[in-house]
Parts: C-alpha cells; sequence; structure tokens
C-alpha cells in the first residue's frame, strides 16, 4: 500500500495533520485532502479515494452526515470513524451505518491496519459485485437466447400445423380413392406416419408454450374425482381394446391445482401406463399424506430399468424404441408431466420394477373433502365397459 488518497473529515488541522504523519511514519506517502462540512465533502467526494476518515464530534459537521454523504455518493469507499473517545454504543451506531471499523485517536498506530483490511474487504466487495454482475449479464444472454429459440419453436411447429392438415385432406381423398387397392396399405401407414407427426408437433408446441411461459395456471380448489373419472372414461376404450382393466378409485379430495393442466398430466399418465402394459390392470387413485394427496397412477406393465428411471423425464428419451418409430410414442410426454408438475408445484415420483409395473405419483395440496353424496355423481359418470370375450375390461 503506497501512494493513498485519503479524505478526511474533520474540523481540525492538527487531528489530520497527525493522521498523514503517522500514514507517512508507517511507509504509506499520503495524498490529504480535509474538509469539515457536508458542502465541502460533497464538492470532493467523487475523487478517486482509496479510504475517508471521519471525526465523530465537529462543529459544523456529523460523522452520522459523513456517513450518509458517503453511502449515497461514494458506497464503495472503505469509511473509518477515529475519534478522541467514545461510547461501545456508539462505536456500534457507526458500524451499523456502514463504518468499514474504529479507531482511537490514542491508538493511532491501529490505523494502519484498520486502513489496509478496510480496503481489502472493499476489493473484495467490488469483486464479488463484479462476478454478480458478469453473472447477472451471462444469465440475461441465456435467457434470450432460450426464449428466441422458445420463440423458433413455437412459429415452426404452429406453422407446420397447416401443411399437416392439408396432408390429412389429402390423405382422405386417398384412402377413398384406394379403397379395395392394393396399395390401399401404404395410405393405411401414410395416415399412421401422419398421426405421428401431428402429435409430434402438438407436443412441440405444449412444450414451446410452457418454457415460453404463456401457460398461466389458474390454481383454485379443485373435486379430484371427475378429474381421474374424466381421464379414465376417456382412455377406457383404448385400454378395453388392449384388453387392460383400467379403473378409478372414488374420492372426495379437494386439491389445489390447475383443473385443466393436472387433467393433462394425468392423461399422459394413464396413456403412458396404457401404452407399457399388455396385461393386468392400471389403477388411478390417491392417498392422504399429511397435509398432501397424492395421486398414483400404477399399472401391471413391462416397468422402467433403475437406471432410466431419472432420464425418463428427458426431452426425447425413450426406453425402447432406438428406430425412433414416431408411431411408438415421441417421448415428449414426460418431460410436459415433469414441466407442469414444476409449474404447479407438484412433486412427481416414480416407482418401478421391471417387468411388473411402475407407479407414478403426484402429490397435490389437499384443501379438504367434498360432500359424500358429490362423490357418487362423479362414480356414477364412471364407465364400466365389456371386451369382446364377456369379460370385464374396463372400469373407471
Ligand atoms: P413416449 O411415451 O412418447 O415415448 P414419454 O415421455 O411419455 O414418451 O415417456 C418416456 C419413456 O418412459 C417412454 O418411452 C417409456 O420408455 C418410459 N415410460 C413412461 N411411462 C412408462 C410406464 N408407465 N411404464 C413403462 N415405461 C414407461
Amino acid at each position: 500500500m503506497s501512494g493513498l488518497r485519503v479524505l478526511i473529515v474533520d474540523d481540525s488541522e492538527d487531528d489530520a495533520l497527525l493522521i498523514a504523519r503517522r500514514l507517512r511514519k508507517e511507509g504509506h506517502p499520503a495524498e490529504v485532502v480535509r474538509v469539515e462540512t457536508r458542502e465541502g465533502m460533497e464538492a470532493v467526494i467523487g475523487r478517486p479515494w482509496d479510504v475517508i476518515i471521519s471525526d465523530v464530534n465537529m462543529p459544523r459537521f456529523s460523522v452520522e452526515g459523513a456517513l450518509a454523504v458517503r453511502q449515497r455518493m461514494a458506497a464503495q469507499v472503505p469509511f473509518i470513524v477515529v475519534s478522541g473517545a467514545v461510547g461501545e454504543e456508539a462505536a456500534v451506531s457507526f458500524l451499523k451505518r456502514g463504518a468499514s471499523d474504529f479507531v482511537l485517536k490514542g491508538k493511532l498506530a491501529l490505523l494502519v491496519p484498520a486502513i489496509e483490511r478496510a480496503m481489502r474487504d472493499a476489493e473484495a466487495a467490488r469483486a464479488r459485485r463484479r462476478a454478480e454482475e458478469d453473472l447477472r449479464a451471462a444469465k440475461a444472454d441465456l435467457e434470450r437466447a432460450l426464449a428466441a429459440k422458445t420463440r423458433f419453436l413455437a412459429a415452426a411447429s404452429h406453422d407446420l400445423r397447416q401443411p399437416v392438415q392439408a396432408l390429412y385432406c389429402f390423405h382422405e381423398v386417398l384412402k377413398i380413392q384406394l379403397d379395395g387397392h392394393p396399395a390401399q396399405r401404404v395410405a393405411a401407414d401414410f395416415g399412421a406416419s401422419l398421426d405421428g407427426l401431428r402429435s409430434l408437433l402438438d407436443s412441440l408446441l405444449d412444450v414451446s408454450r410452457i418454457d415460453s411461459g404463456l401457460v398461466k395456471p389458474d390454481v383454485r380448489p379443485v373435486r379430484l374425482h371427475p378429474v381421474l373419472a374424466r381421464v379414465c372414461s376417456q382412455l377406457a376404450i383404448v385400454a378395453c381394446q388392449k384388453g387392460l382393466c383400467l379403473r378409478c378409485v372414488p374420492t372426495r379430495a379437494v386439491v389445489m391445482t390447475d383443473e385443466l393442466l393436472l387433467e393433462r398430466i394425468l392423461r399422459n399418465l394413464v396413456e403412458n401406463a396404457v401404452k407399457y402394459s399388455e396385461r393386468g390392470k392400471i389403477v388411478v387413485g390417491c392417498r392422504r399424506d399429511g397435509t398432501a394427496v397424492r395421486l398414483t397412477v400404477f399399472d401391471t406393465g413391462i416397468g422402467i430399468p433403475g437406471e432410466l428411471r431419472a432420464q425418463i423425464f428427458e426431452e426425447f428419451f425413450q426406453v425402447a424404441n432406438s428406430e425412433r418409430d414416431r408411431r411408438k410414442g415421441i417421448g415428449l410426454g414426460l418431460s410436459i408431466v415433469q414441466r407442469l408438475c414444476e409449474m404447479l408445484g407438484h412433486p412427481i415420483a416414480v416407482r418401478s420394477v421391471l417387468g411388473k409395473g411402475s407407479a407414478f405419483a403426484v402429490s397435490l395440496p389437499l384443501v379438504g373433502w367434498a360432500a359424500a353424496n358429490e362423490d357418487t355423481a362423479g362414480v356414477s359418470s364412471c364407465v364400466r365397459q365389456r371386451d369382446a370375450r364377456g369379460t370385464r375390461a374396463a372400469e373407471a
């Protein structure tokens, strides 16, 4: 430390000289400027000071006033209070107002170490601020890039829908014209590929809408059973066609959520349960867990290998579709589920035993219980179906 630029706030010329001499004696020649009023301090505070040293009692100014000027105009410059005698309480109050340190005039030997310490702290604080600013700038750049990517994706998937819609029309015409023709199978494959493409575009648009903040949750108390019943009855036919039993256990729980988004989450989970089960049953039910309700979709399907259980929530990750056959799904369902769960603050967990089945559980804040008669209405809207063999195949 050498060539210090020191601003002294003190009414005593002698005290200022004493401080300058002490600094010089300790090997720190200093350029010292002394002020004794607010106006004087404000006139020079803009210069690049290394440290401000202030007396406490001055006839035309105060240490509190000097601290306020420094806070307002040069908050980064270390500020050391030097005083003849002052109580512990007053010293603490100076520190609370932003002083870096406190030195008694009778112990001026402590001044240089105090200045060195304060300057080191100030430098560390400057470095921290610079790092924080760099981080903020990098974060802002990243957010801009992500927003641009999301806008691009949303525009691309939106604009691609129109030609896909046109392809659907051509496909319908082809189907009619090829009726009975050997090439009819090609038209059927064409239709299946189109379904895959449309579901890919829909999912991409969903992801980009969620990522860009366009989806605004409308969270309010929601009766859970009607949501469960709706999803189960919509998917009962597909389950039934696969010979699966789809069952929804009645509940009177009222939870805090966005009804439409929760329905979307549940539909994706039940669709997966149906897709990845070849036999057995799928049960949608819930259980109280303290102040929450755990809504679980159980299946007796193929299960998920333990080491892949975290990855299944990643975009486009599929356990077994290396050929990327779009008819076997596109790998976006669970990443949409995870995004929606995060947005709603509903933790999601998965348990699975390979070859035996899986359970996806979403925790929802419990608000209360609906009256029993309301639930009966919910259950009666459920469907019971019998498959071609006459056995019960789906009960939702
Ligand atoms: P998709 O079903 O379109 O492939 P998802 O994101 O919904 O995409 O699921 C990702 C992967 O997780 C699936 O490809 C499948 O391998 C696995 N998976 C999801 N749900 C289940 C389930 N209930 N049982 C077994 N595997 C599942």
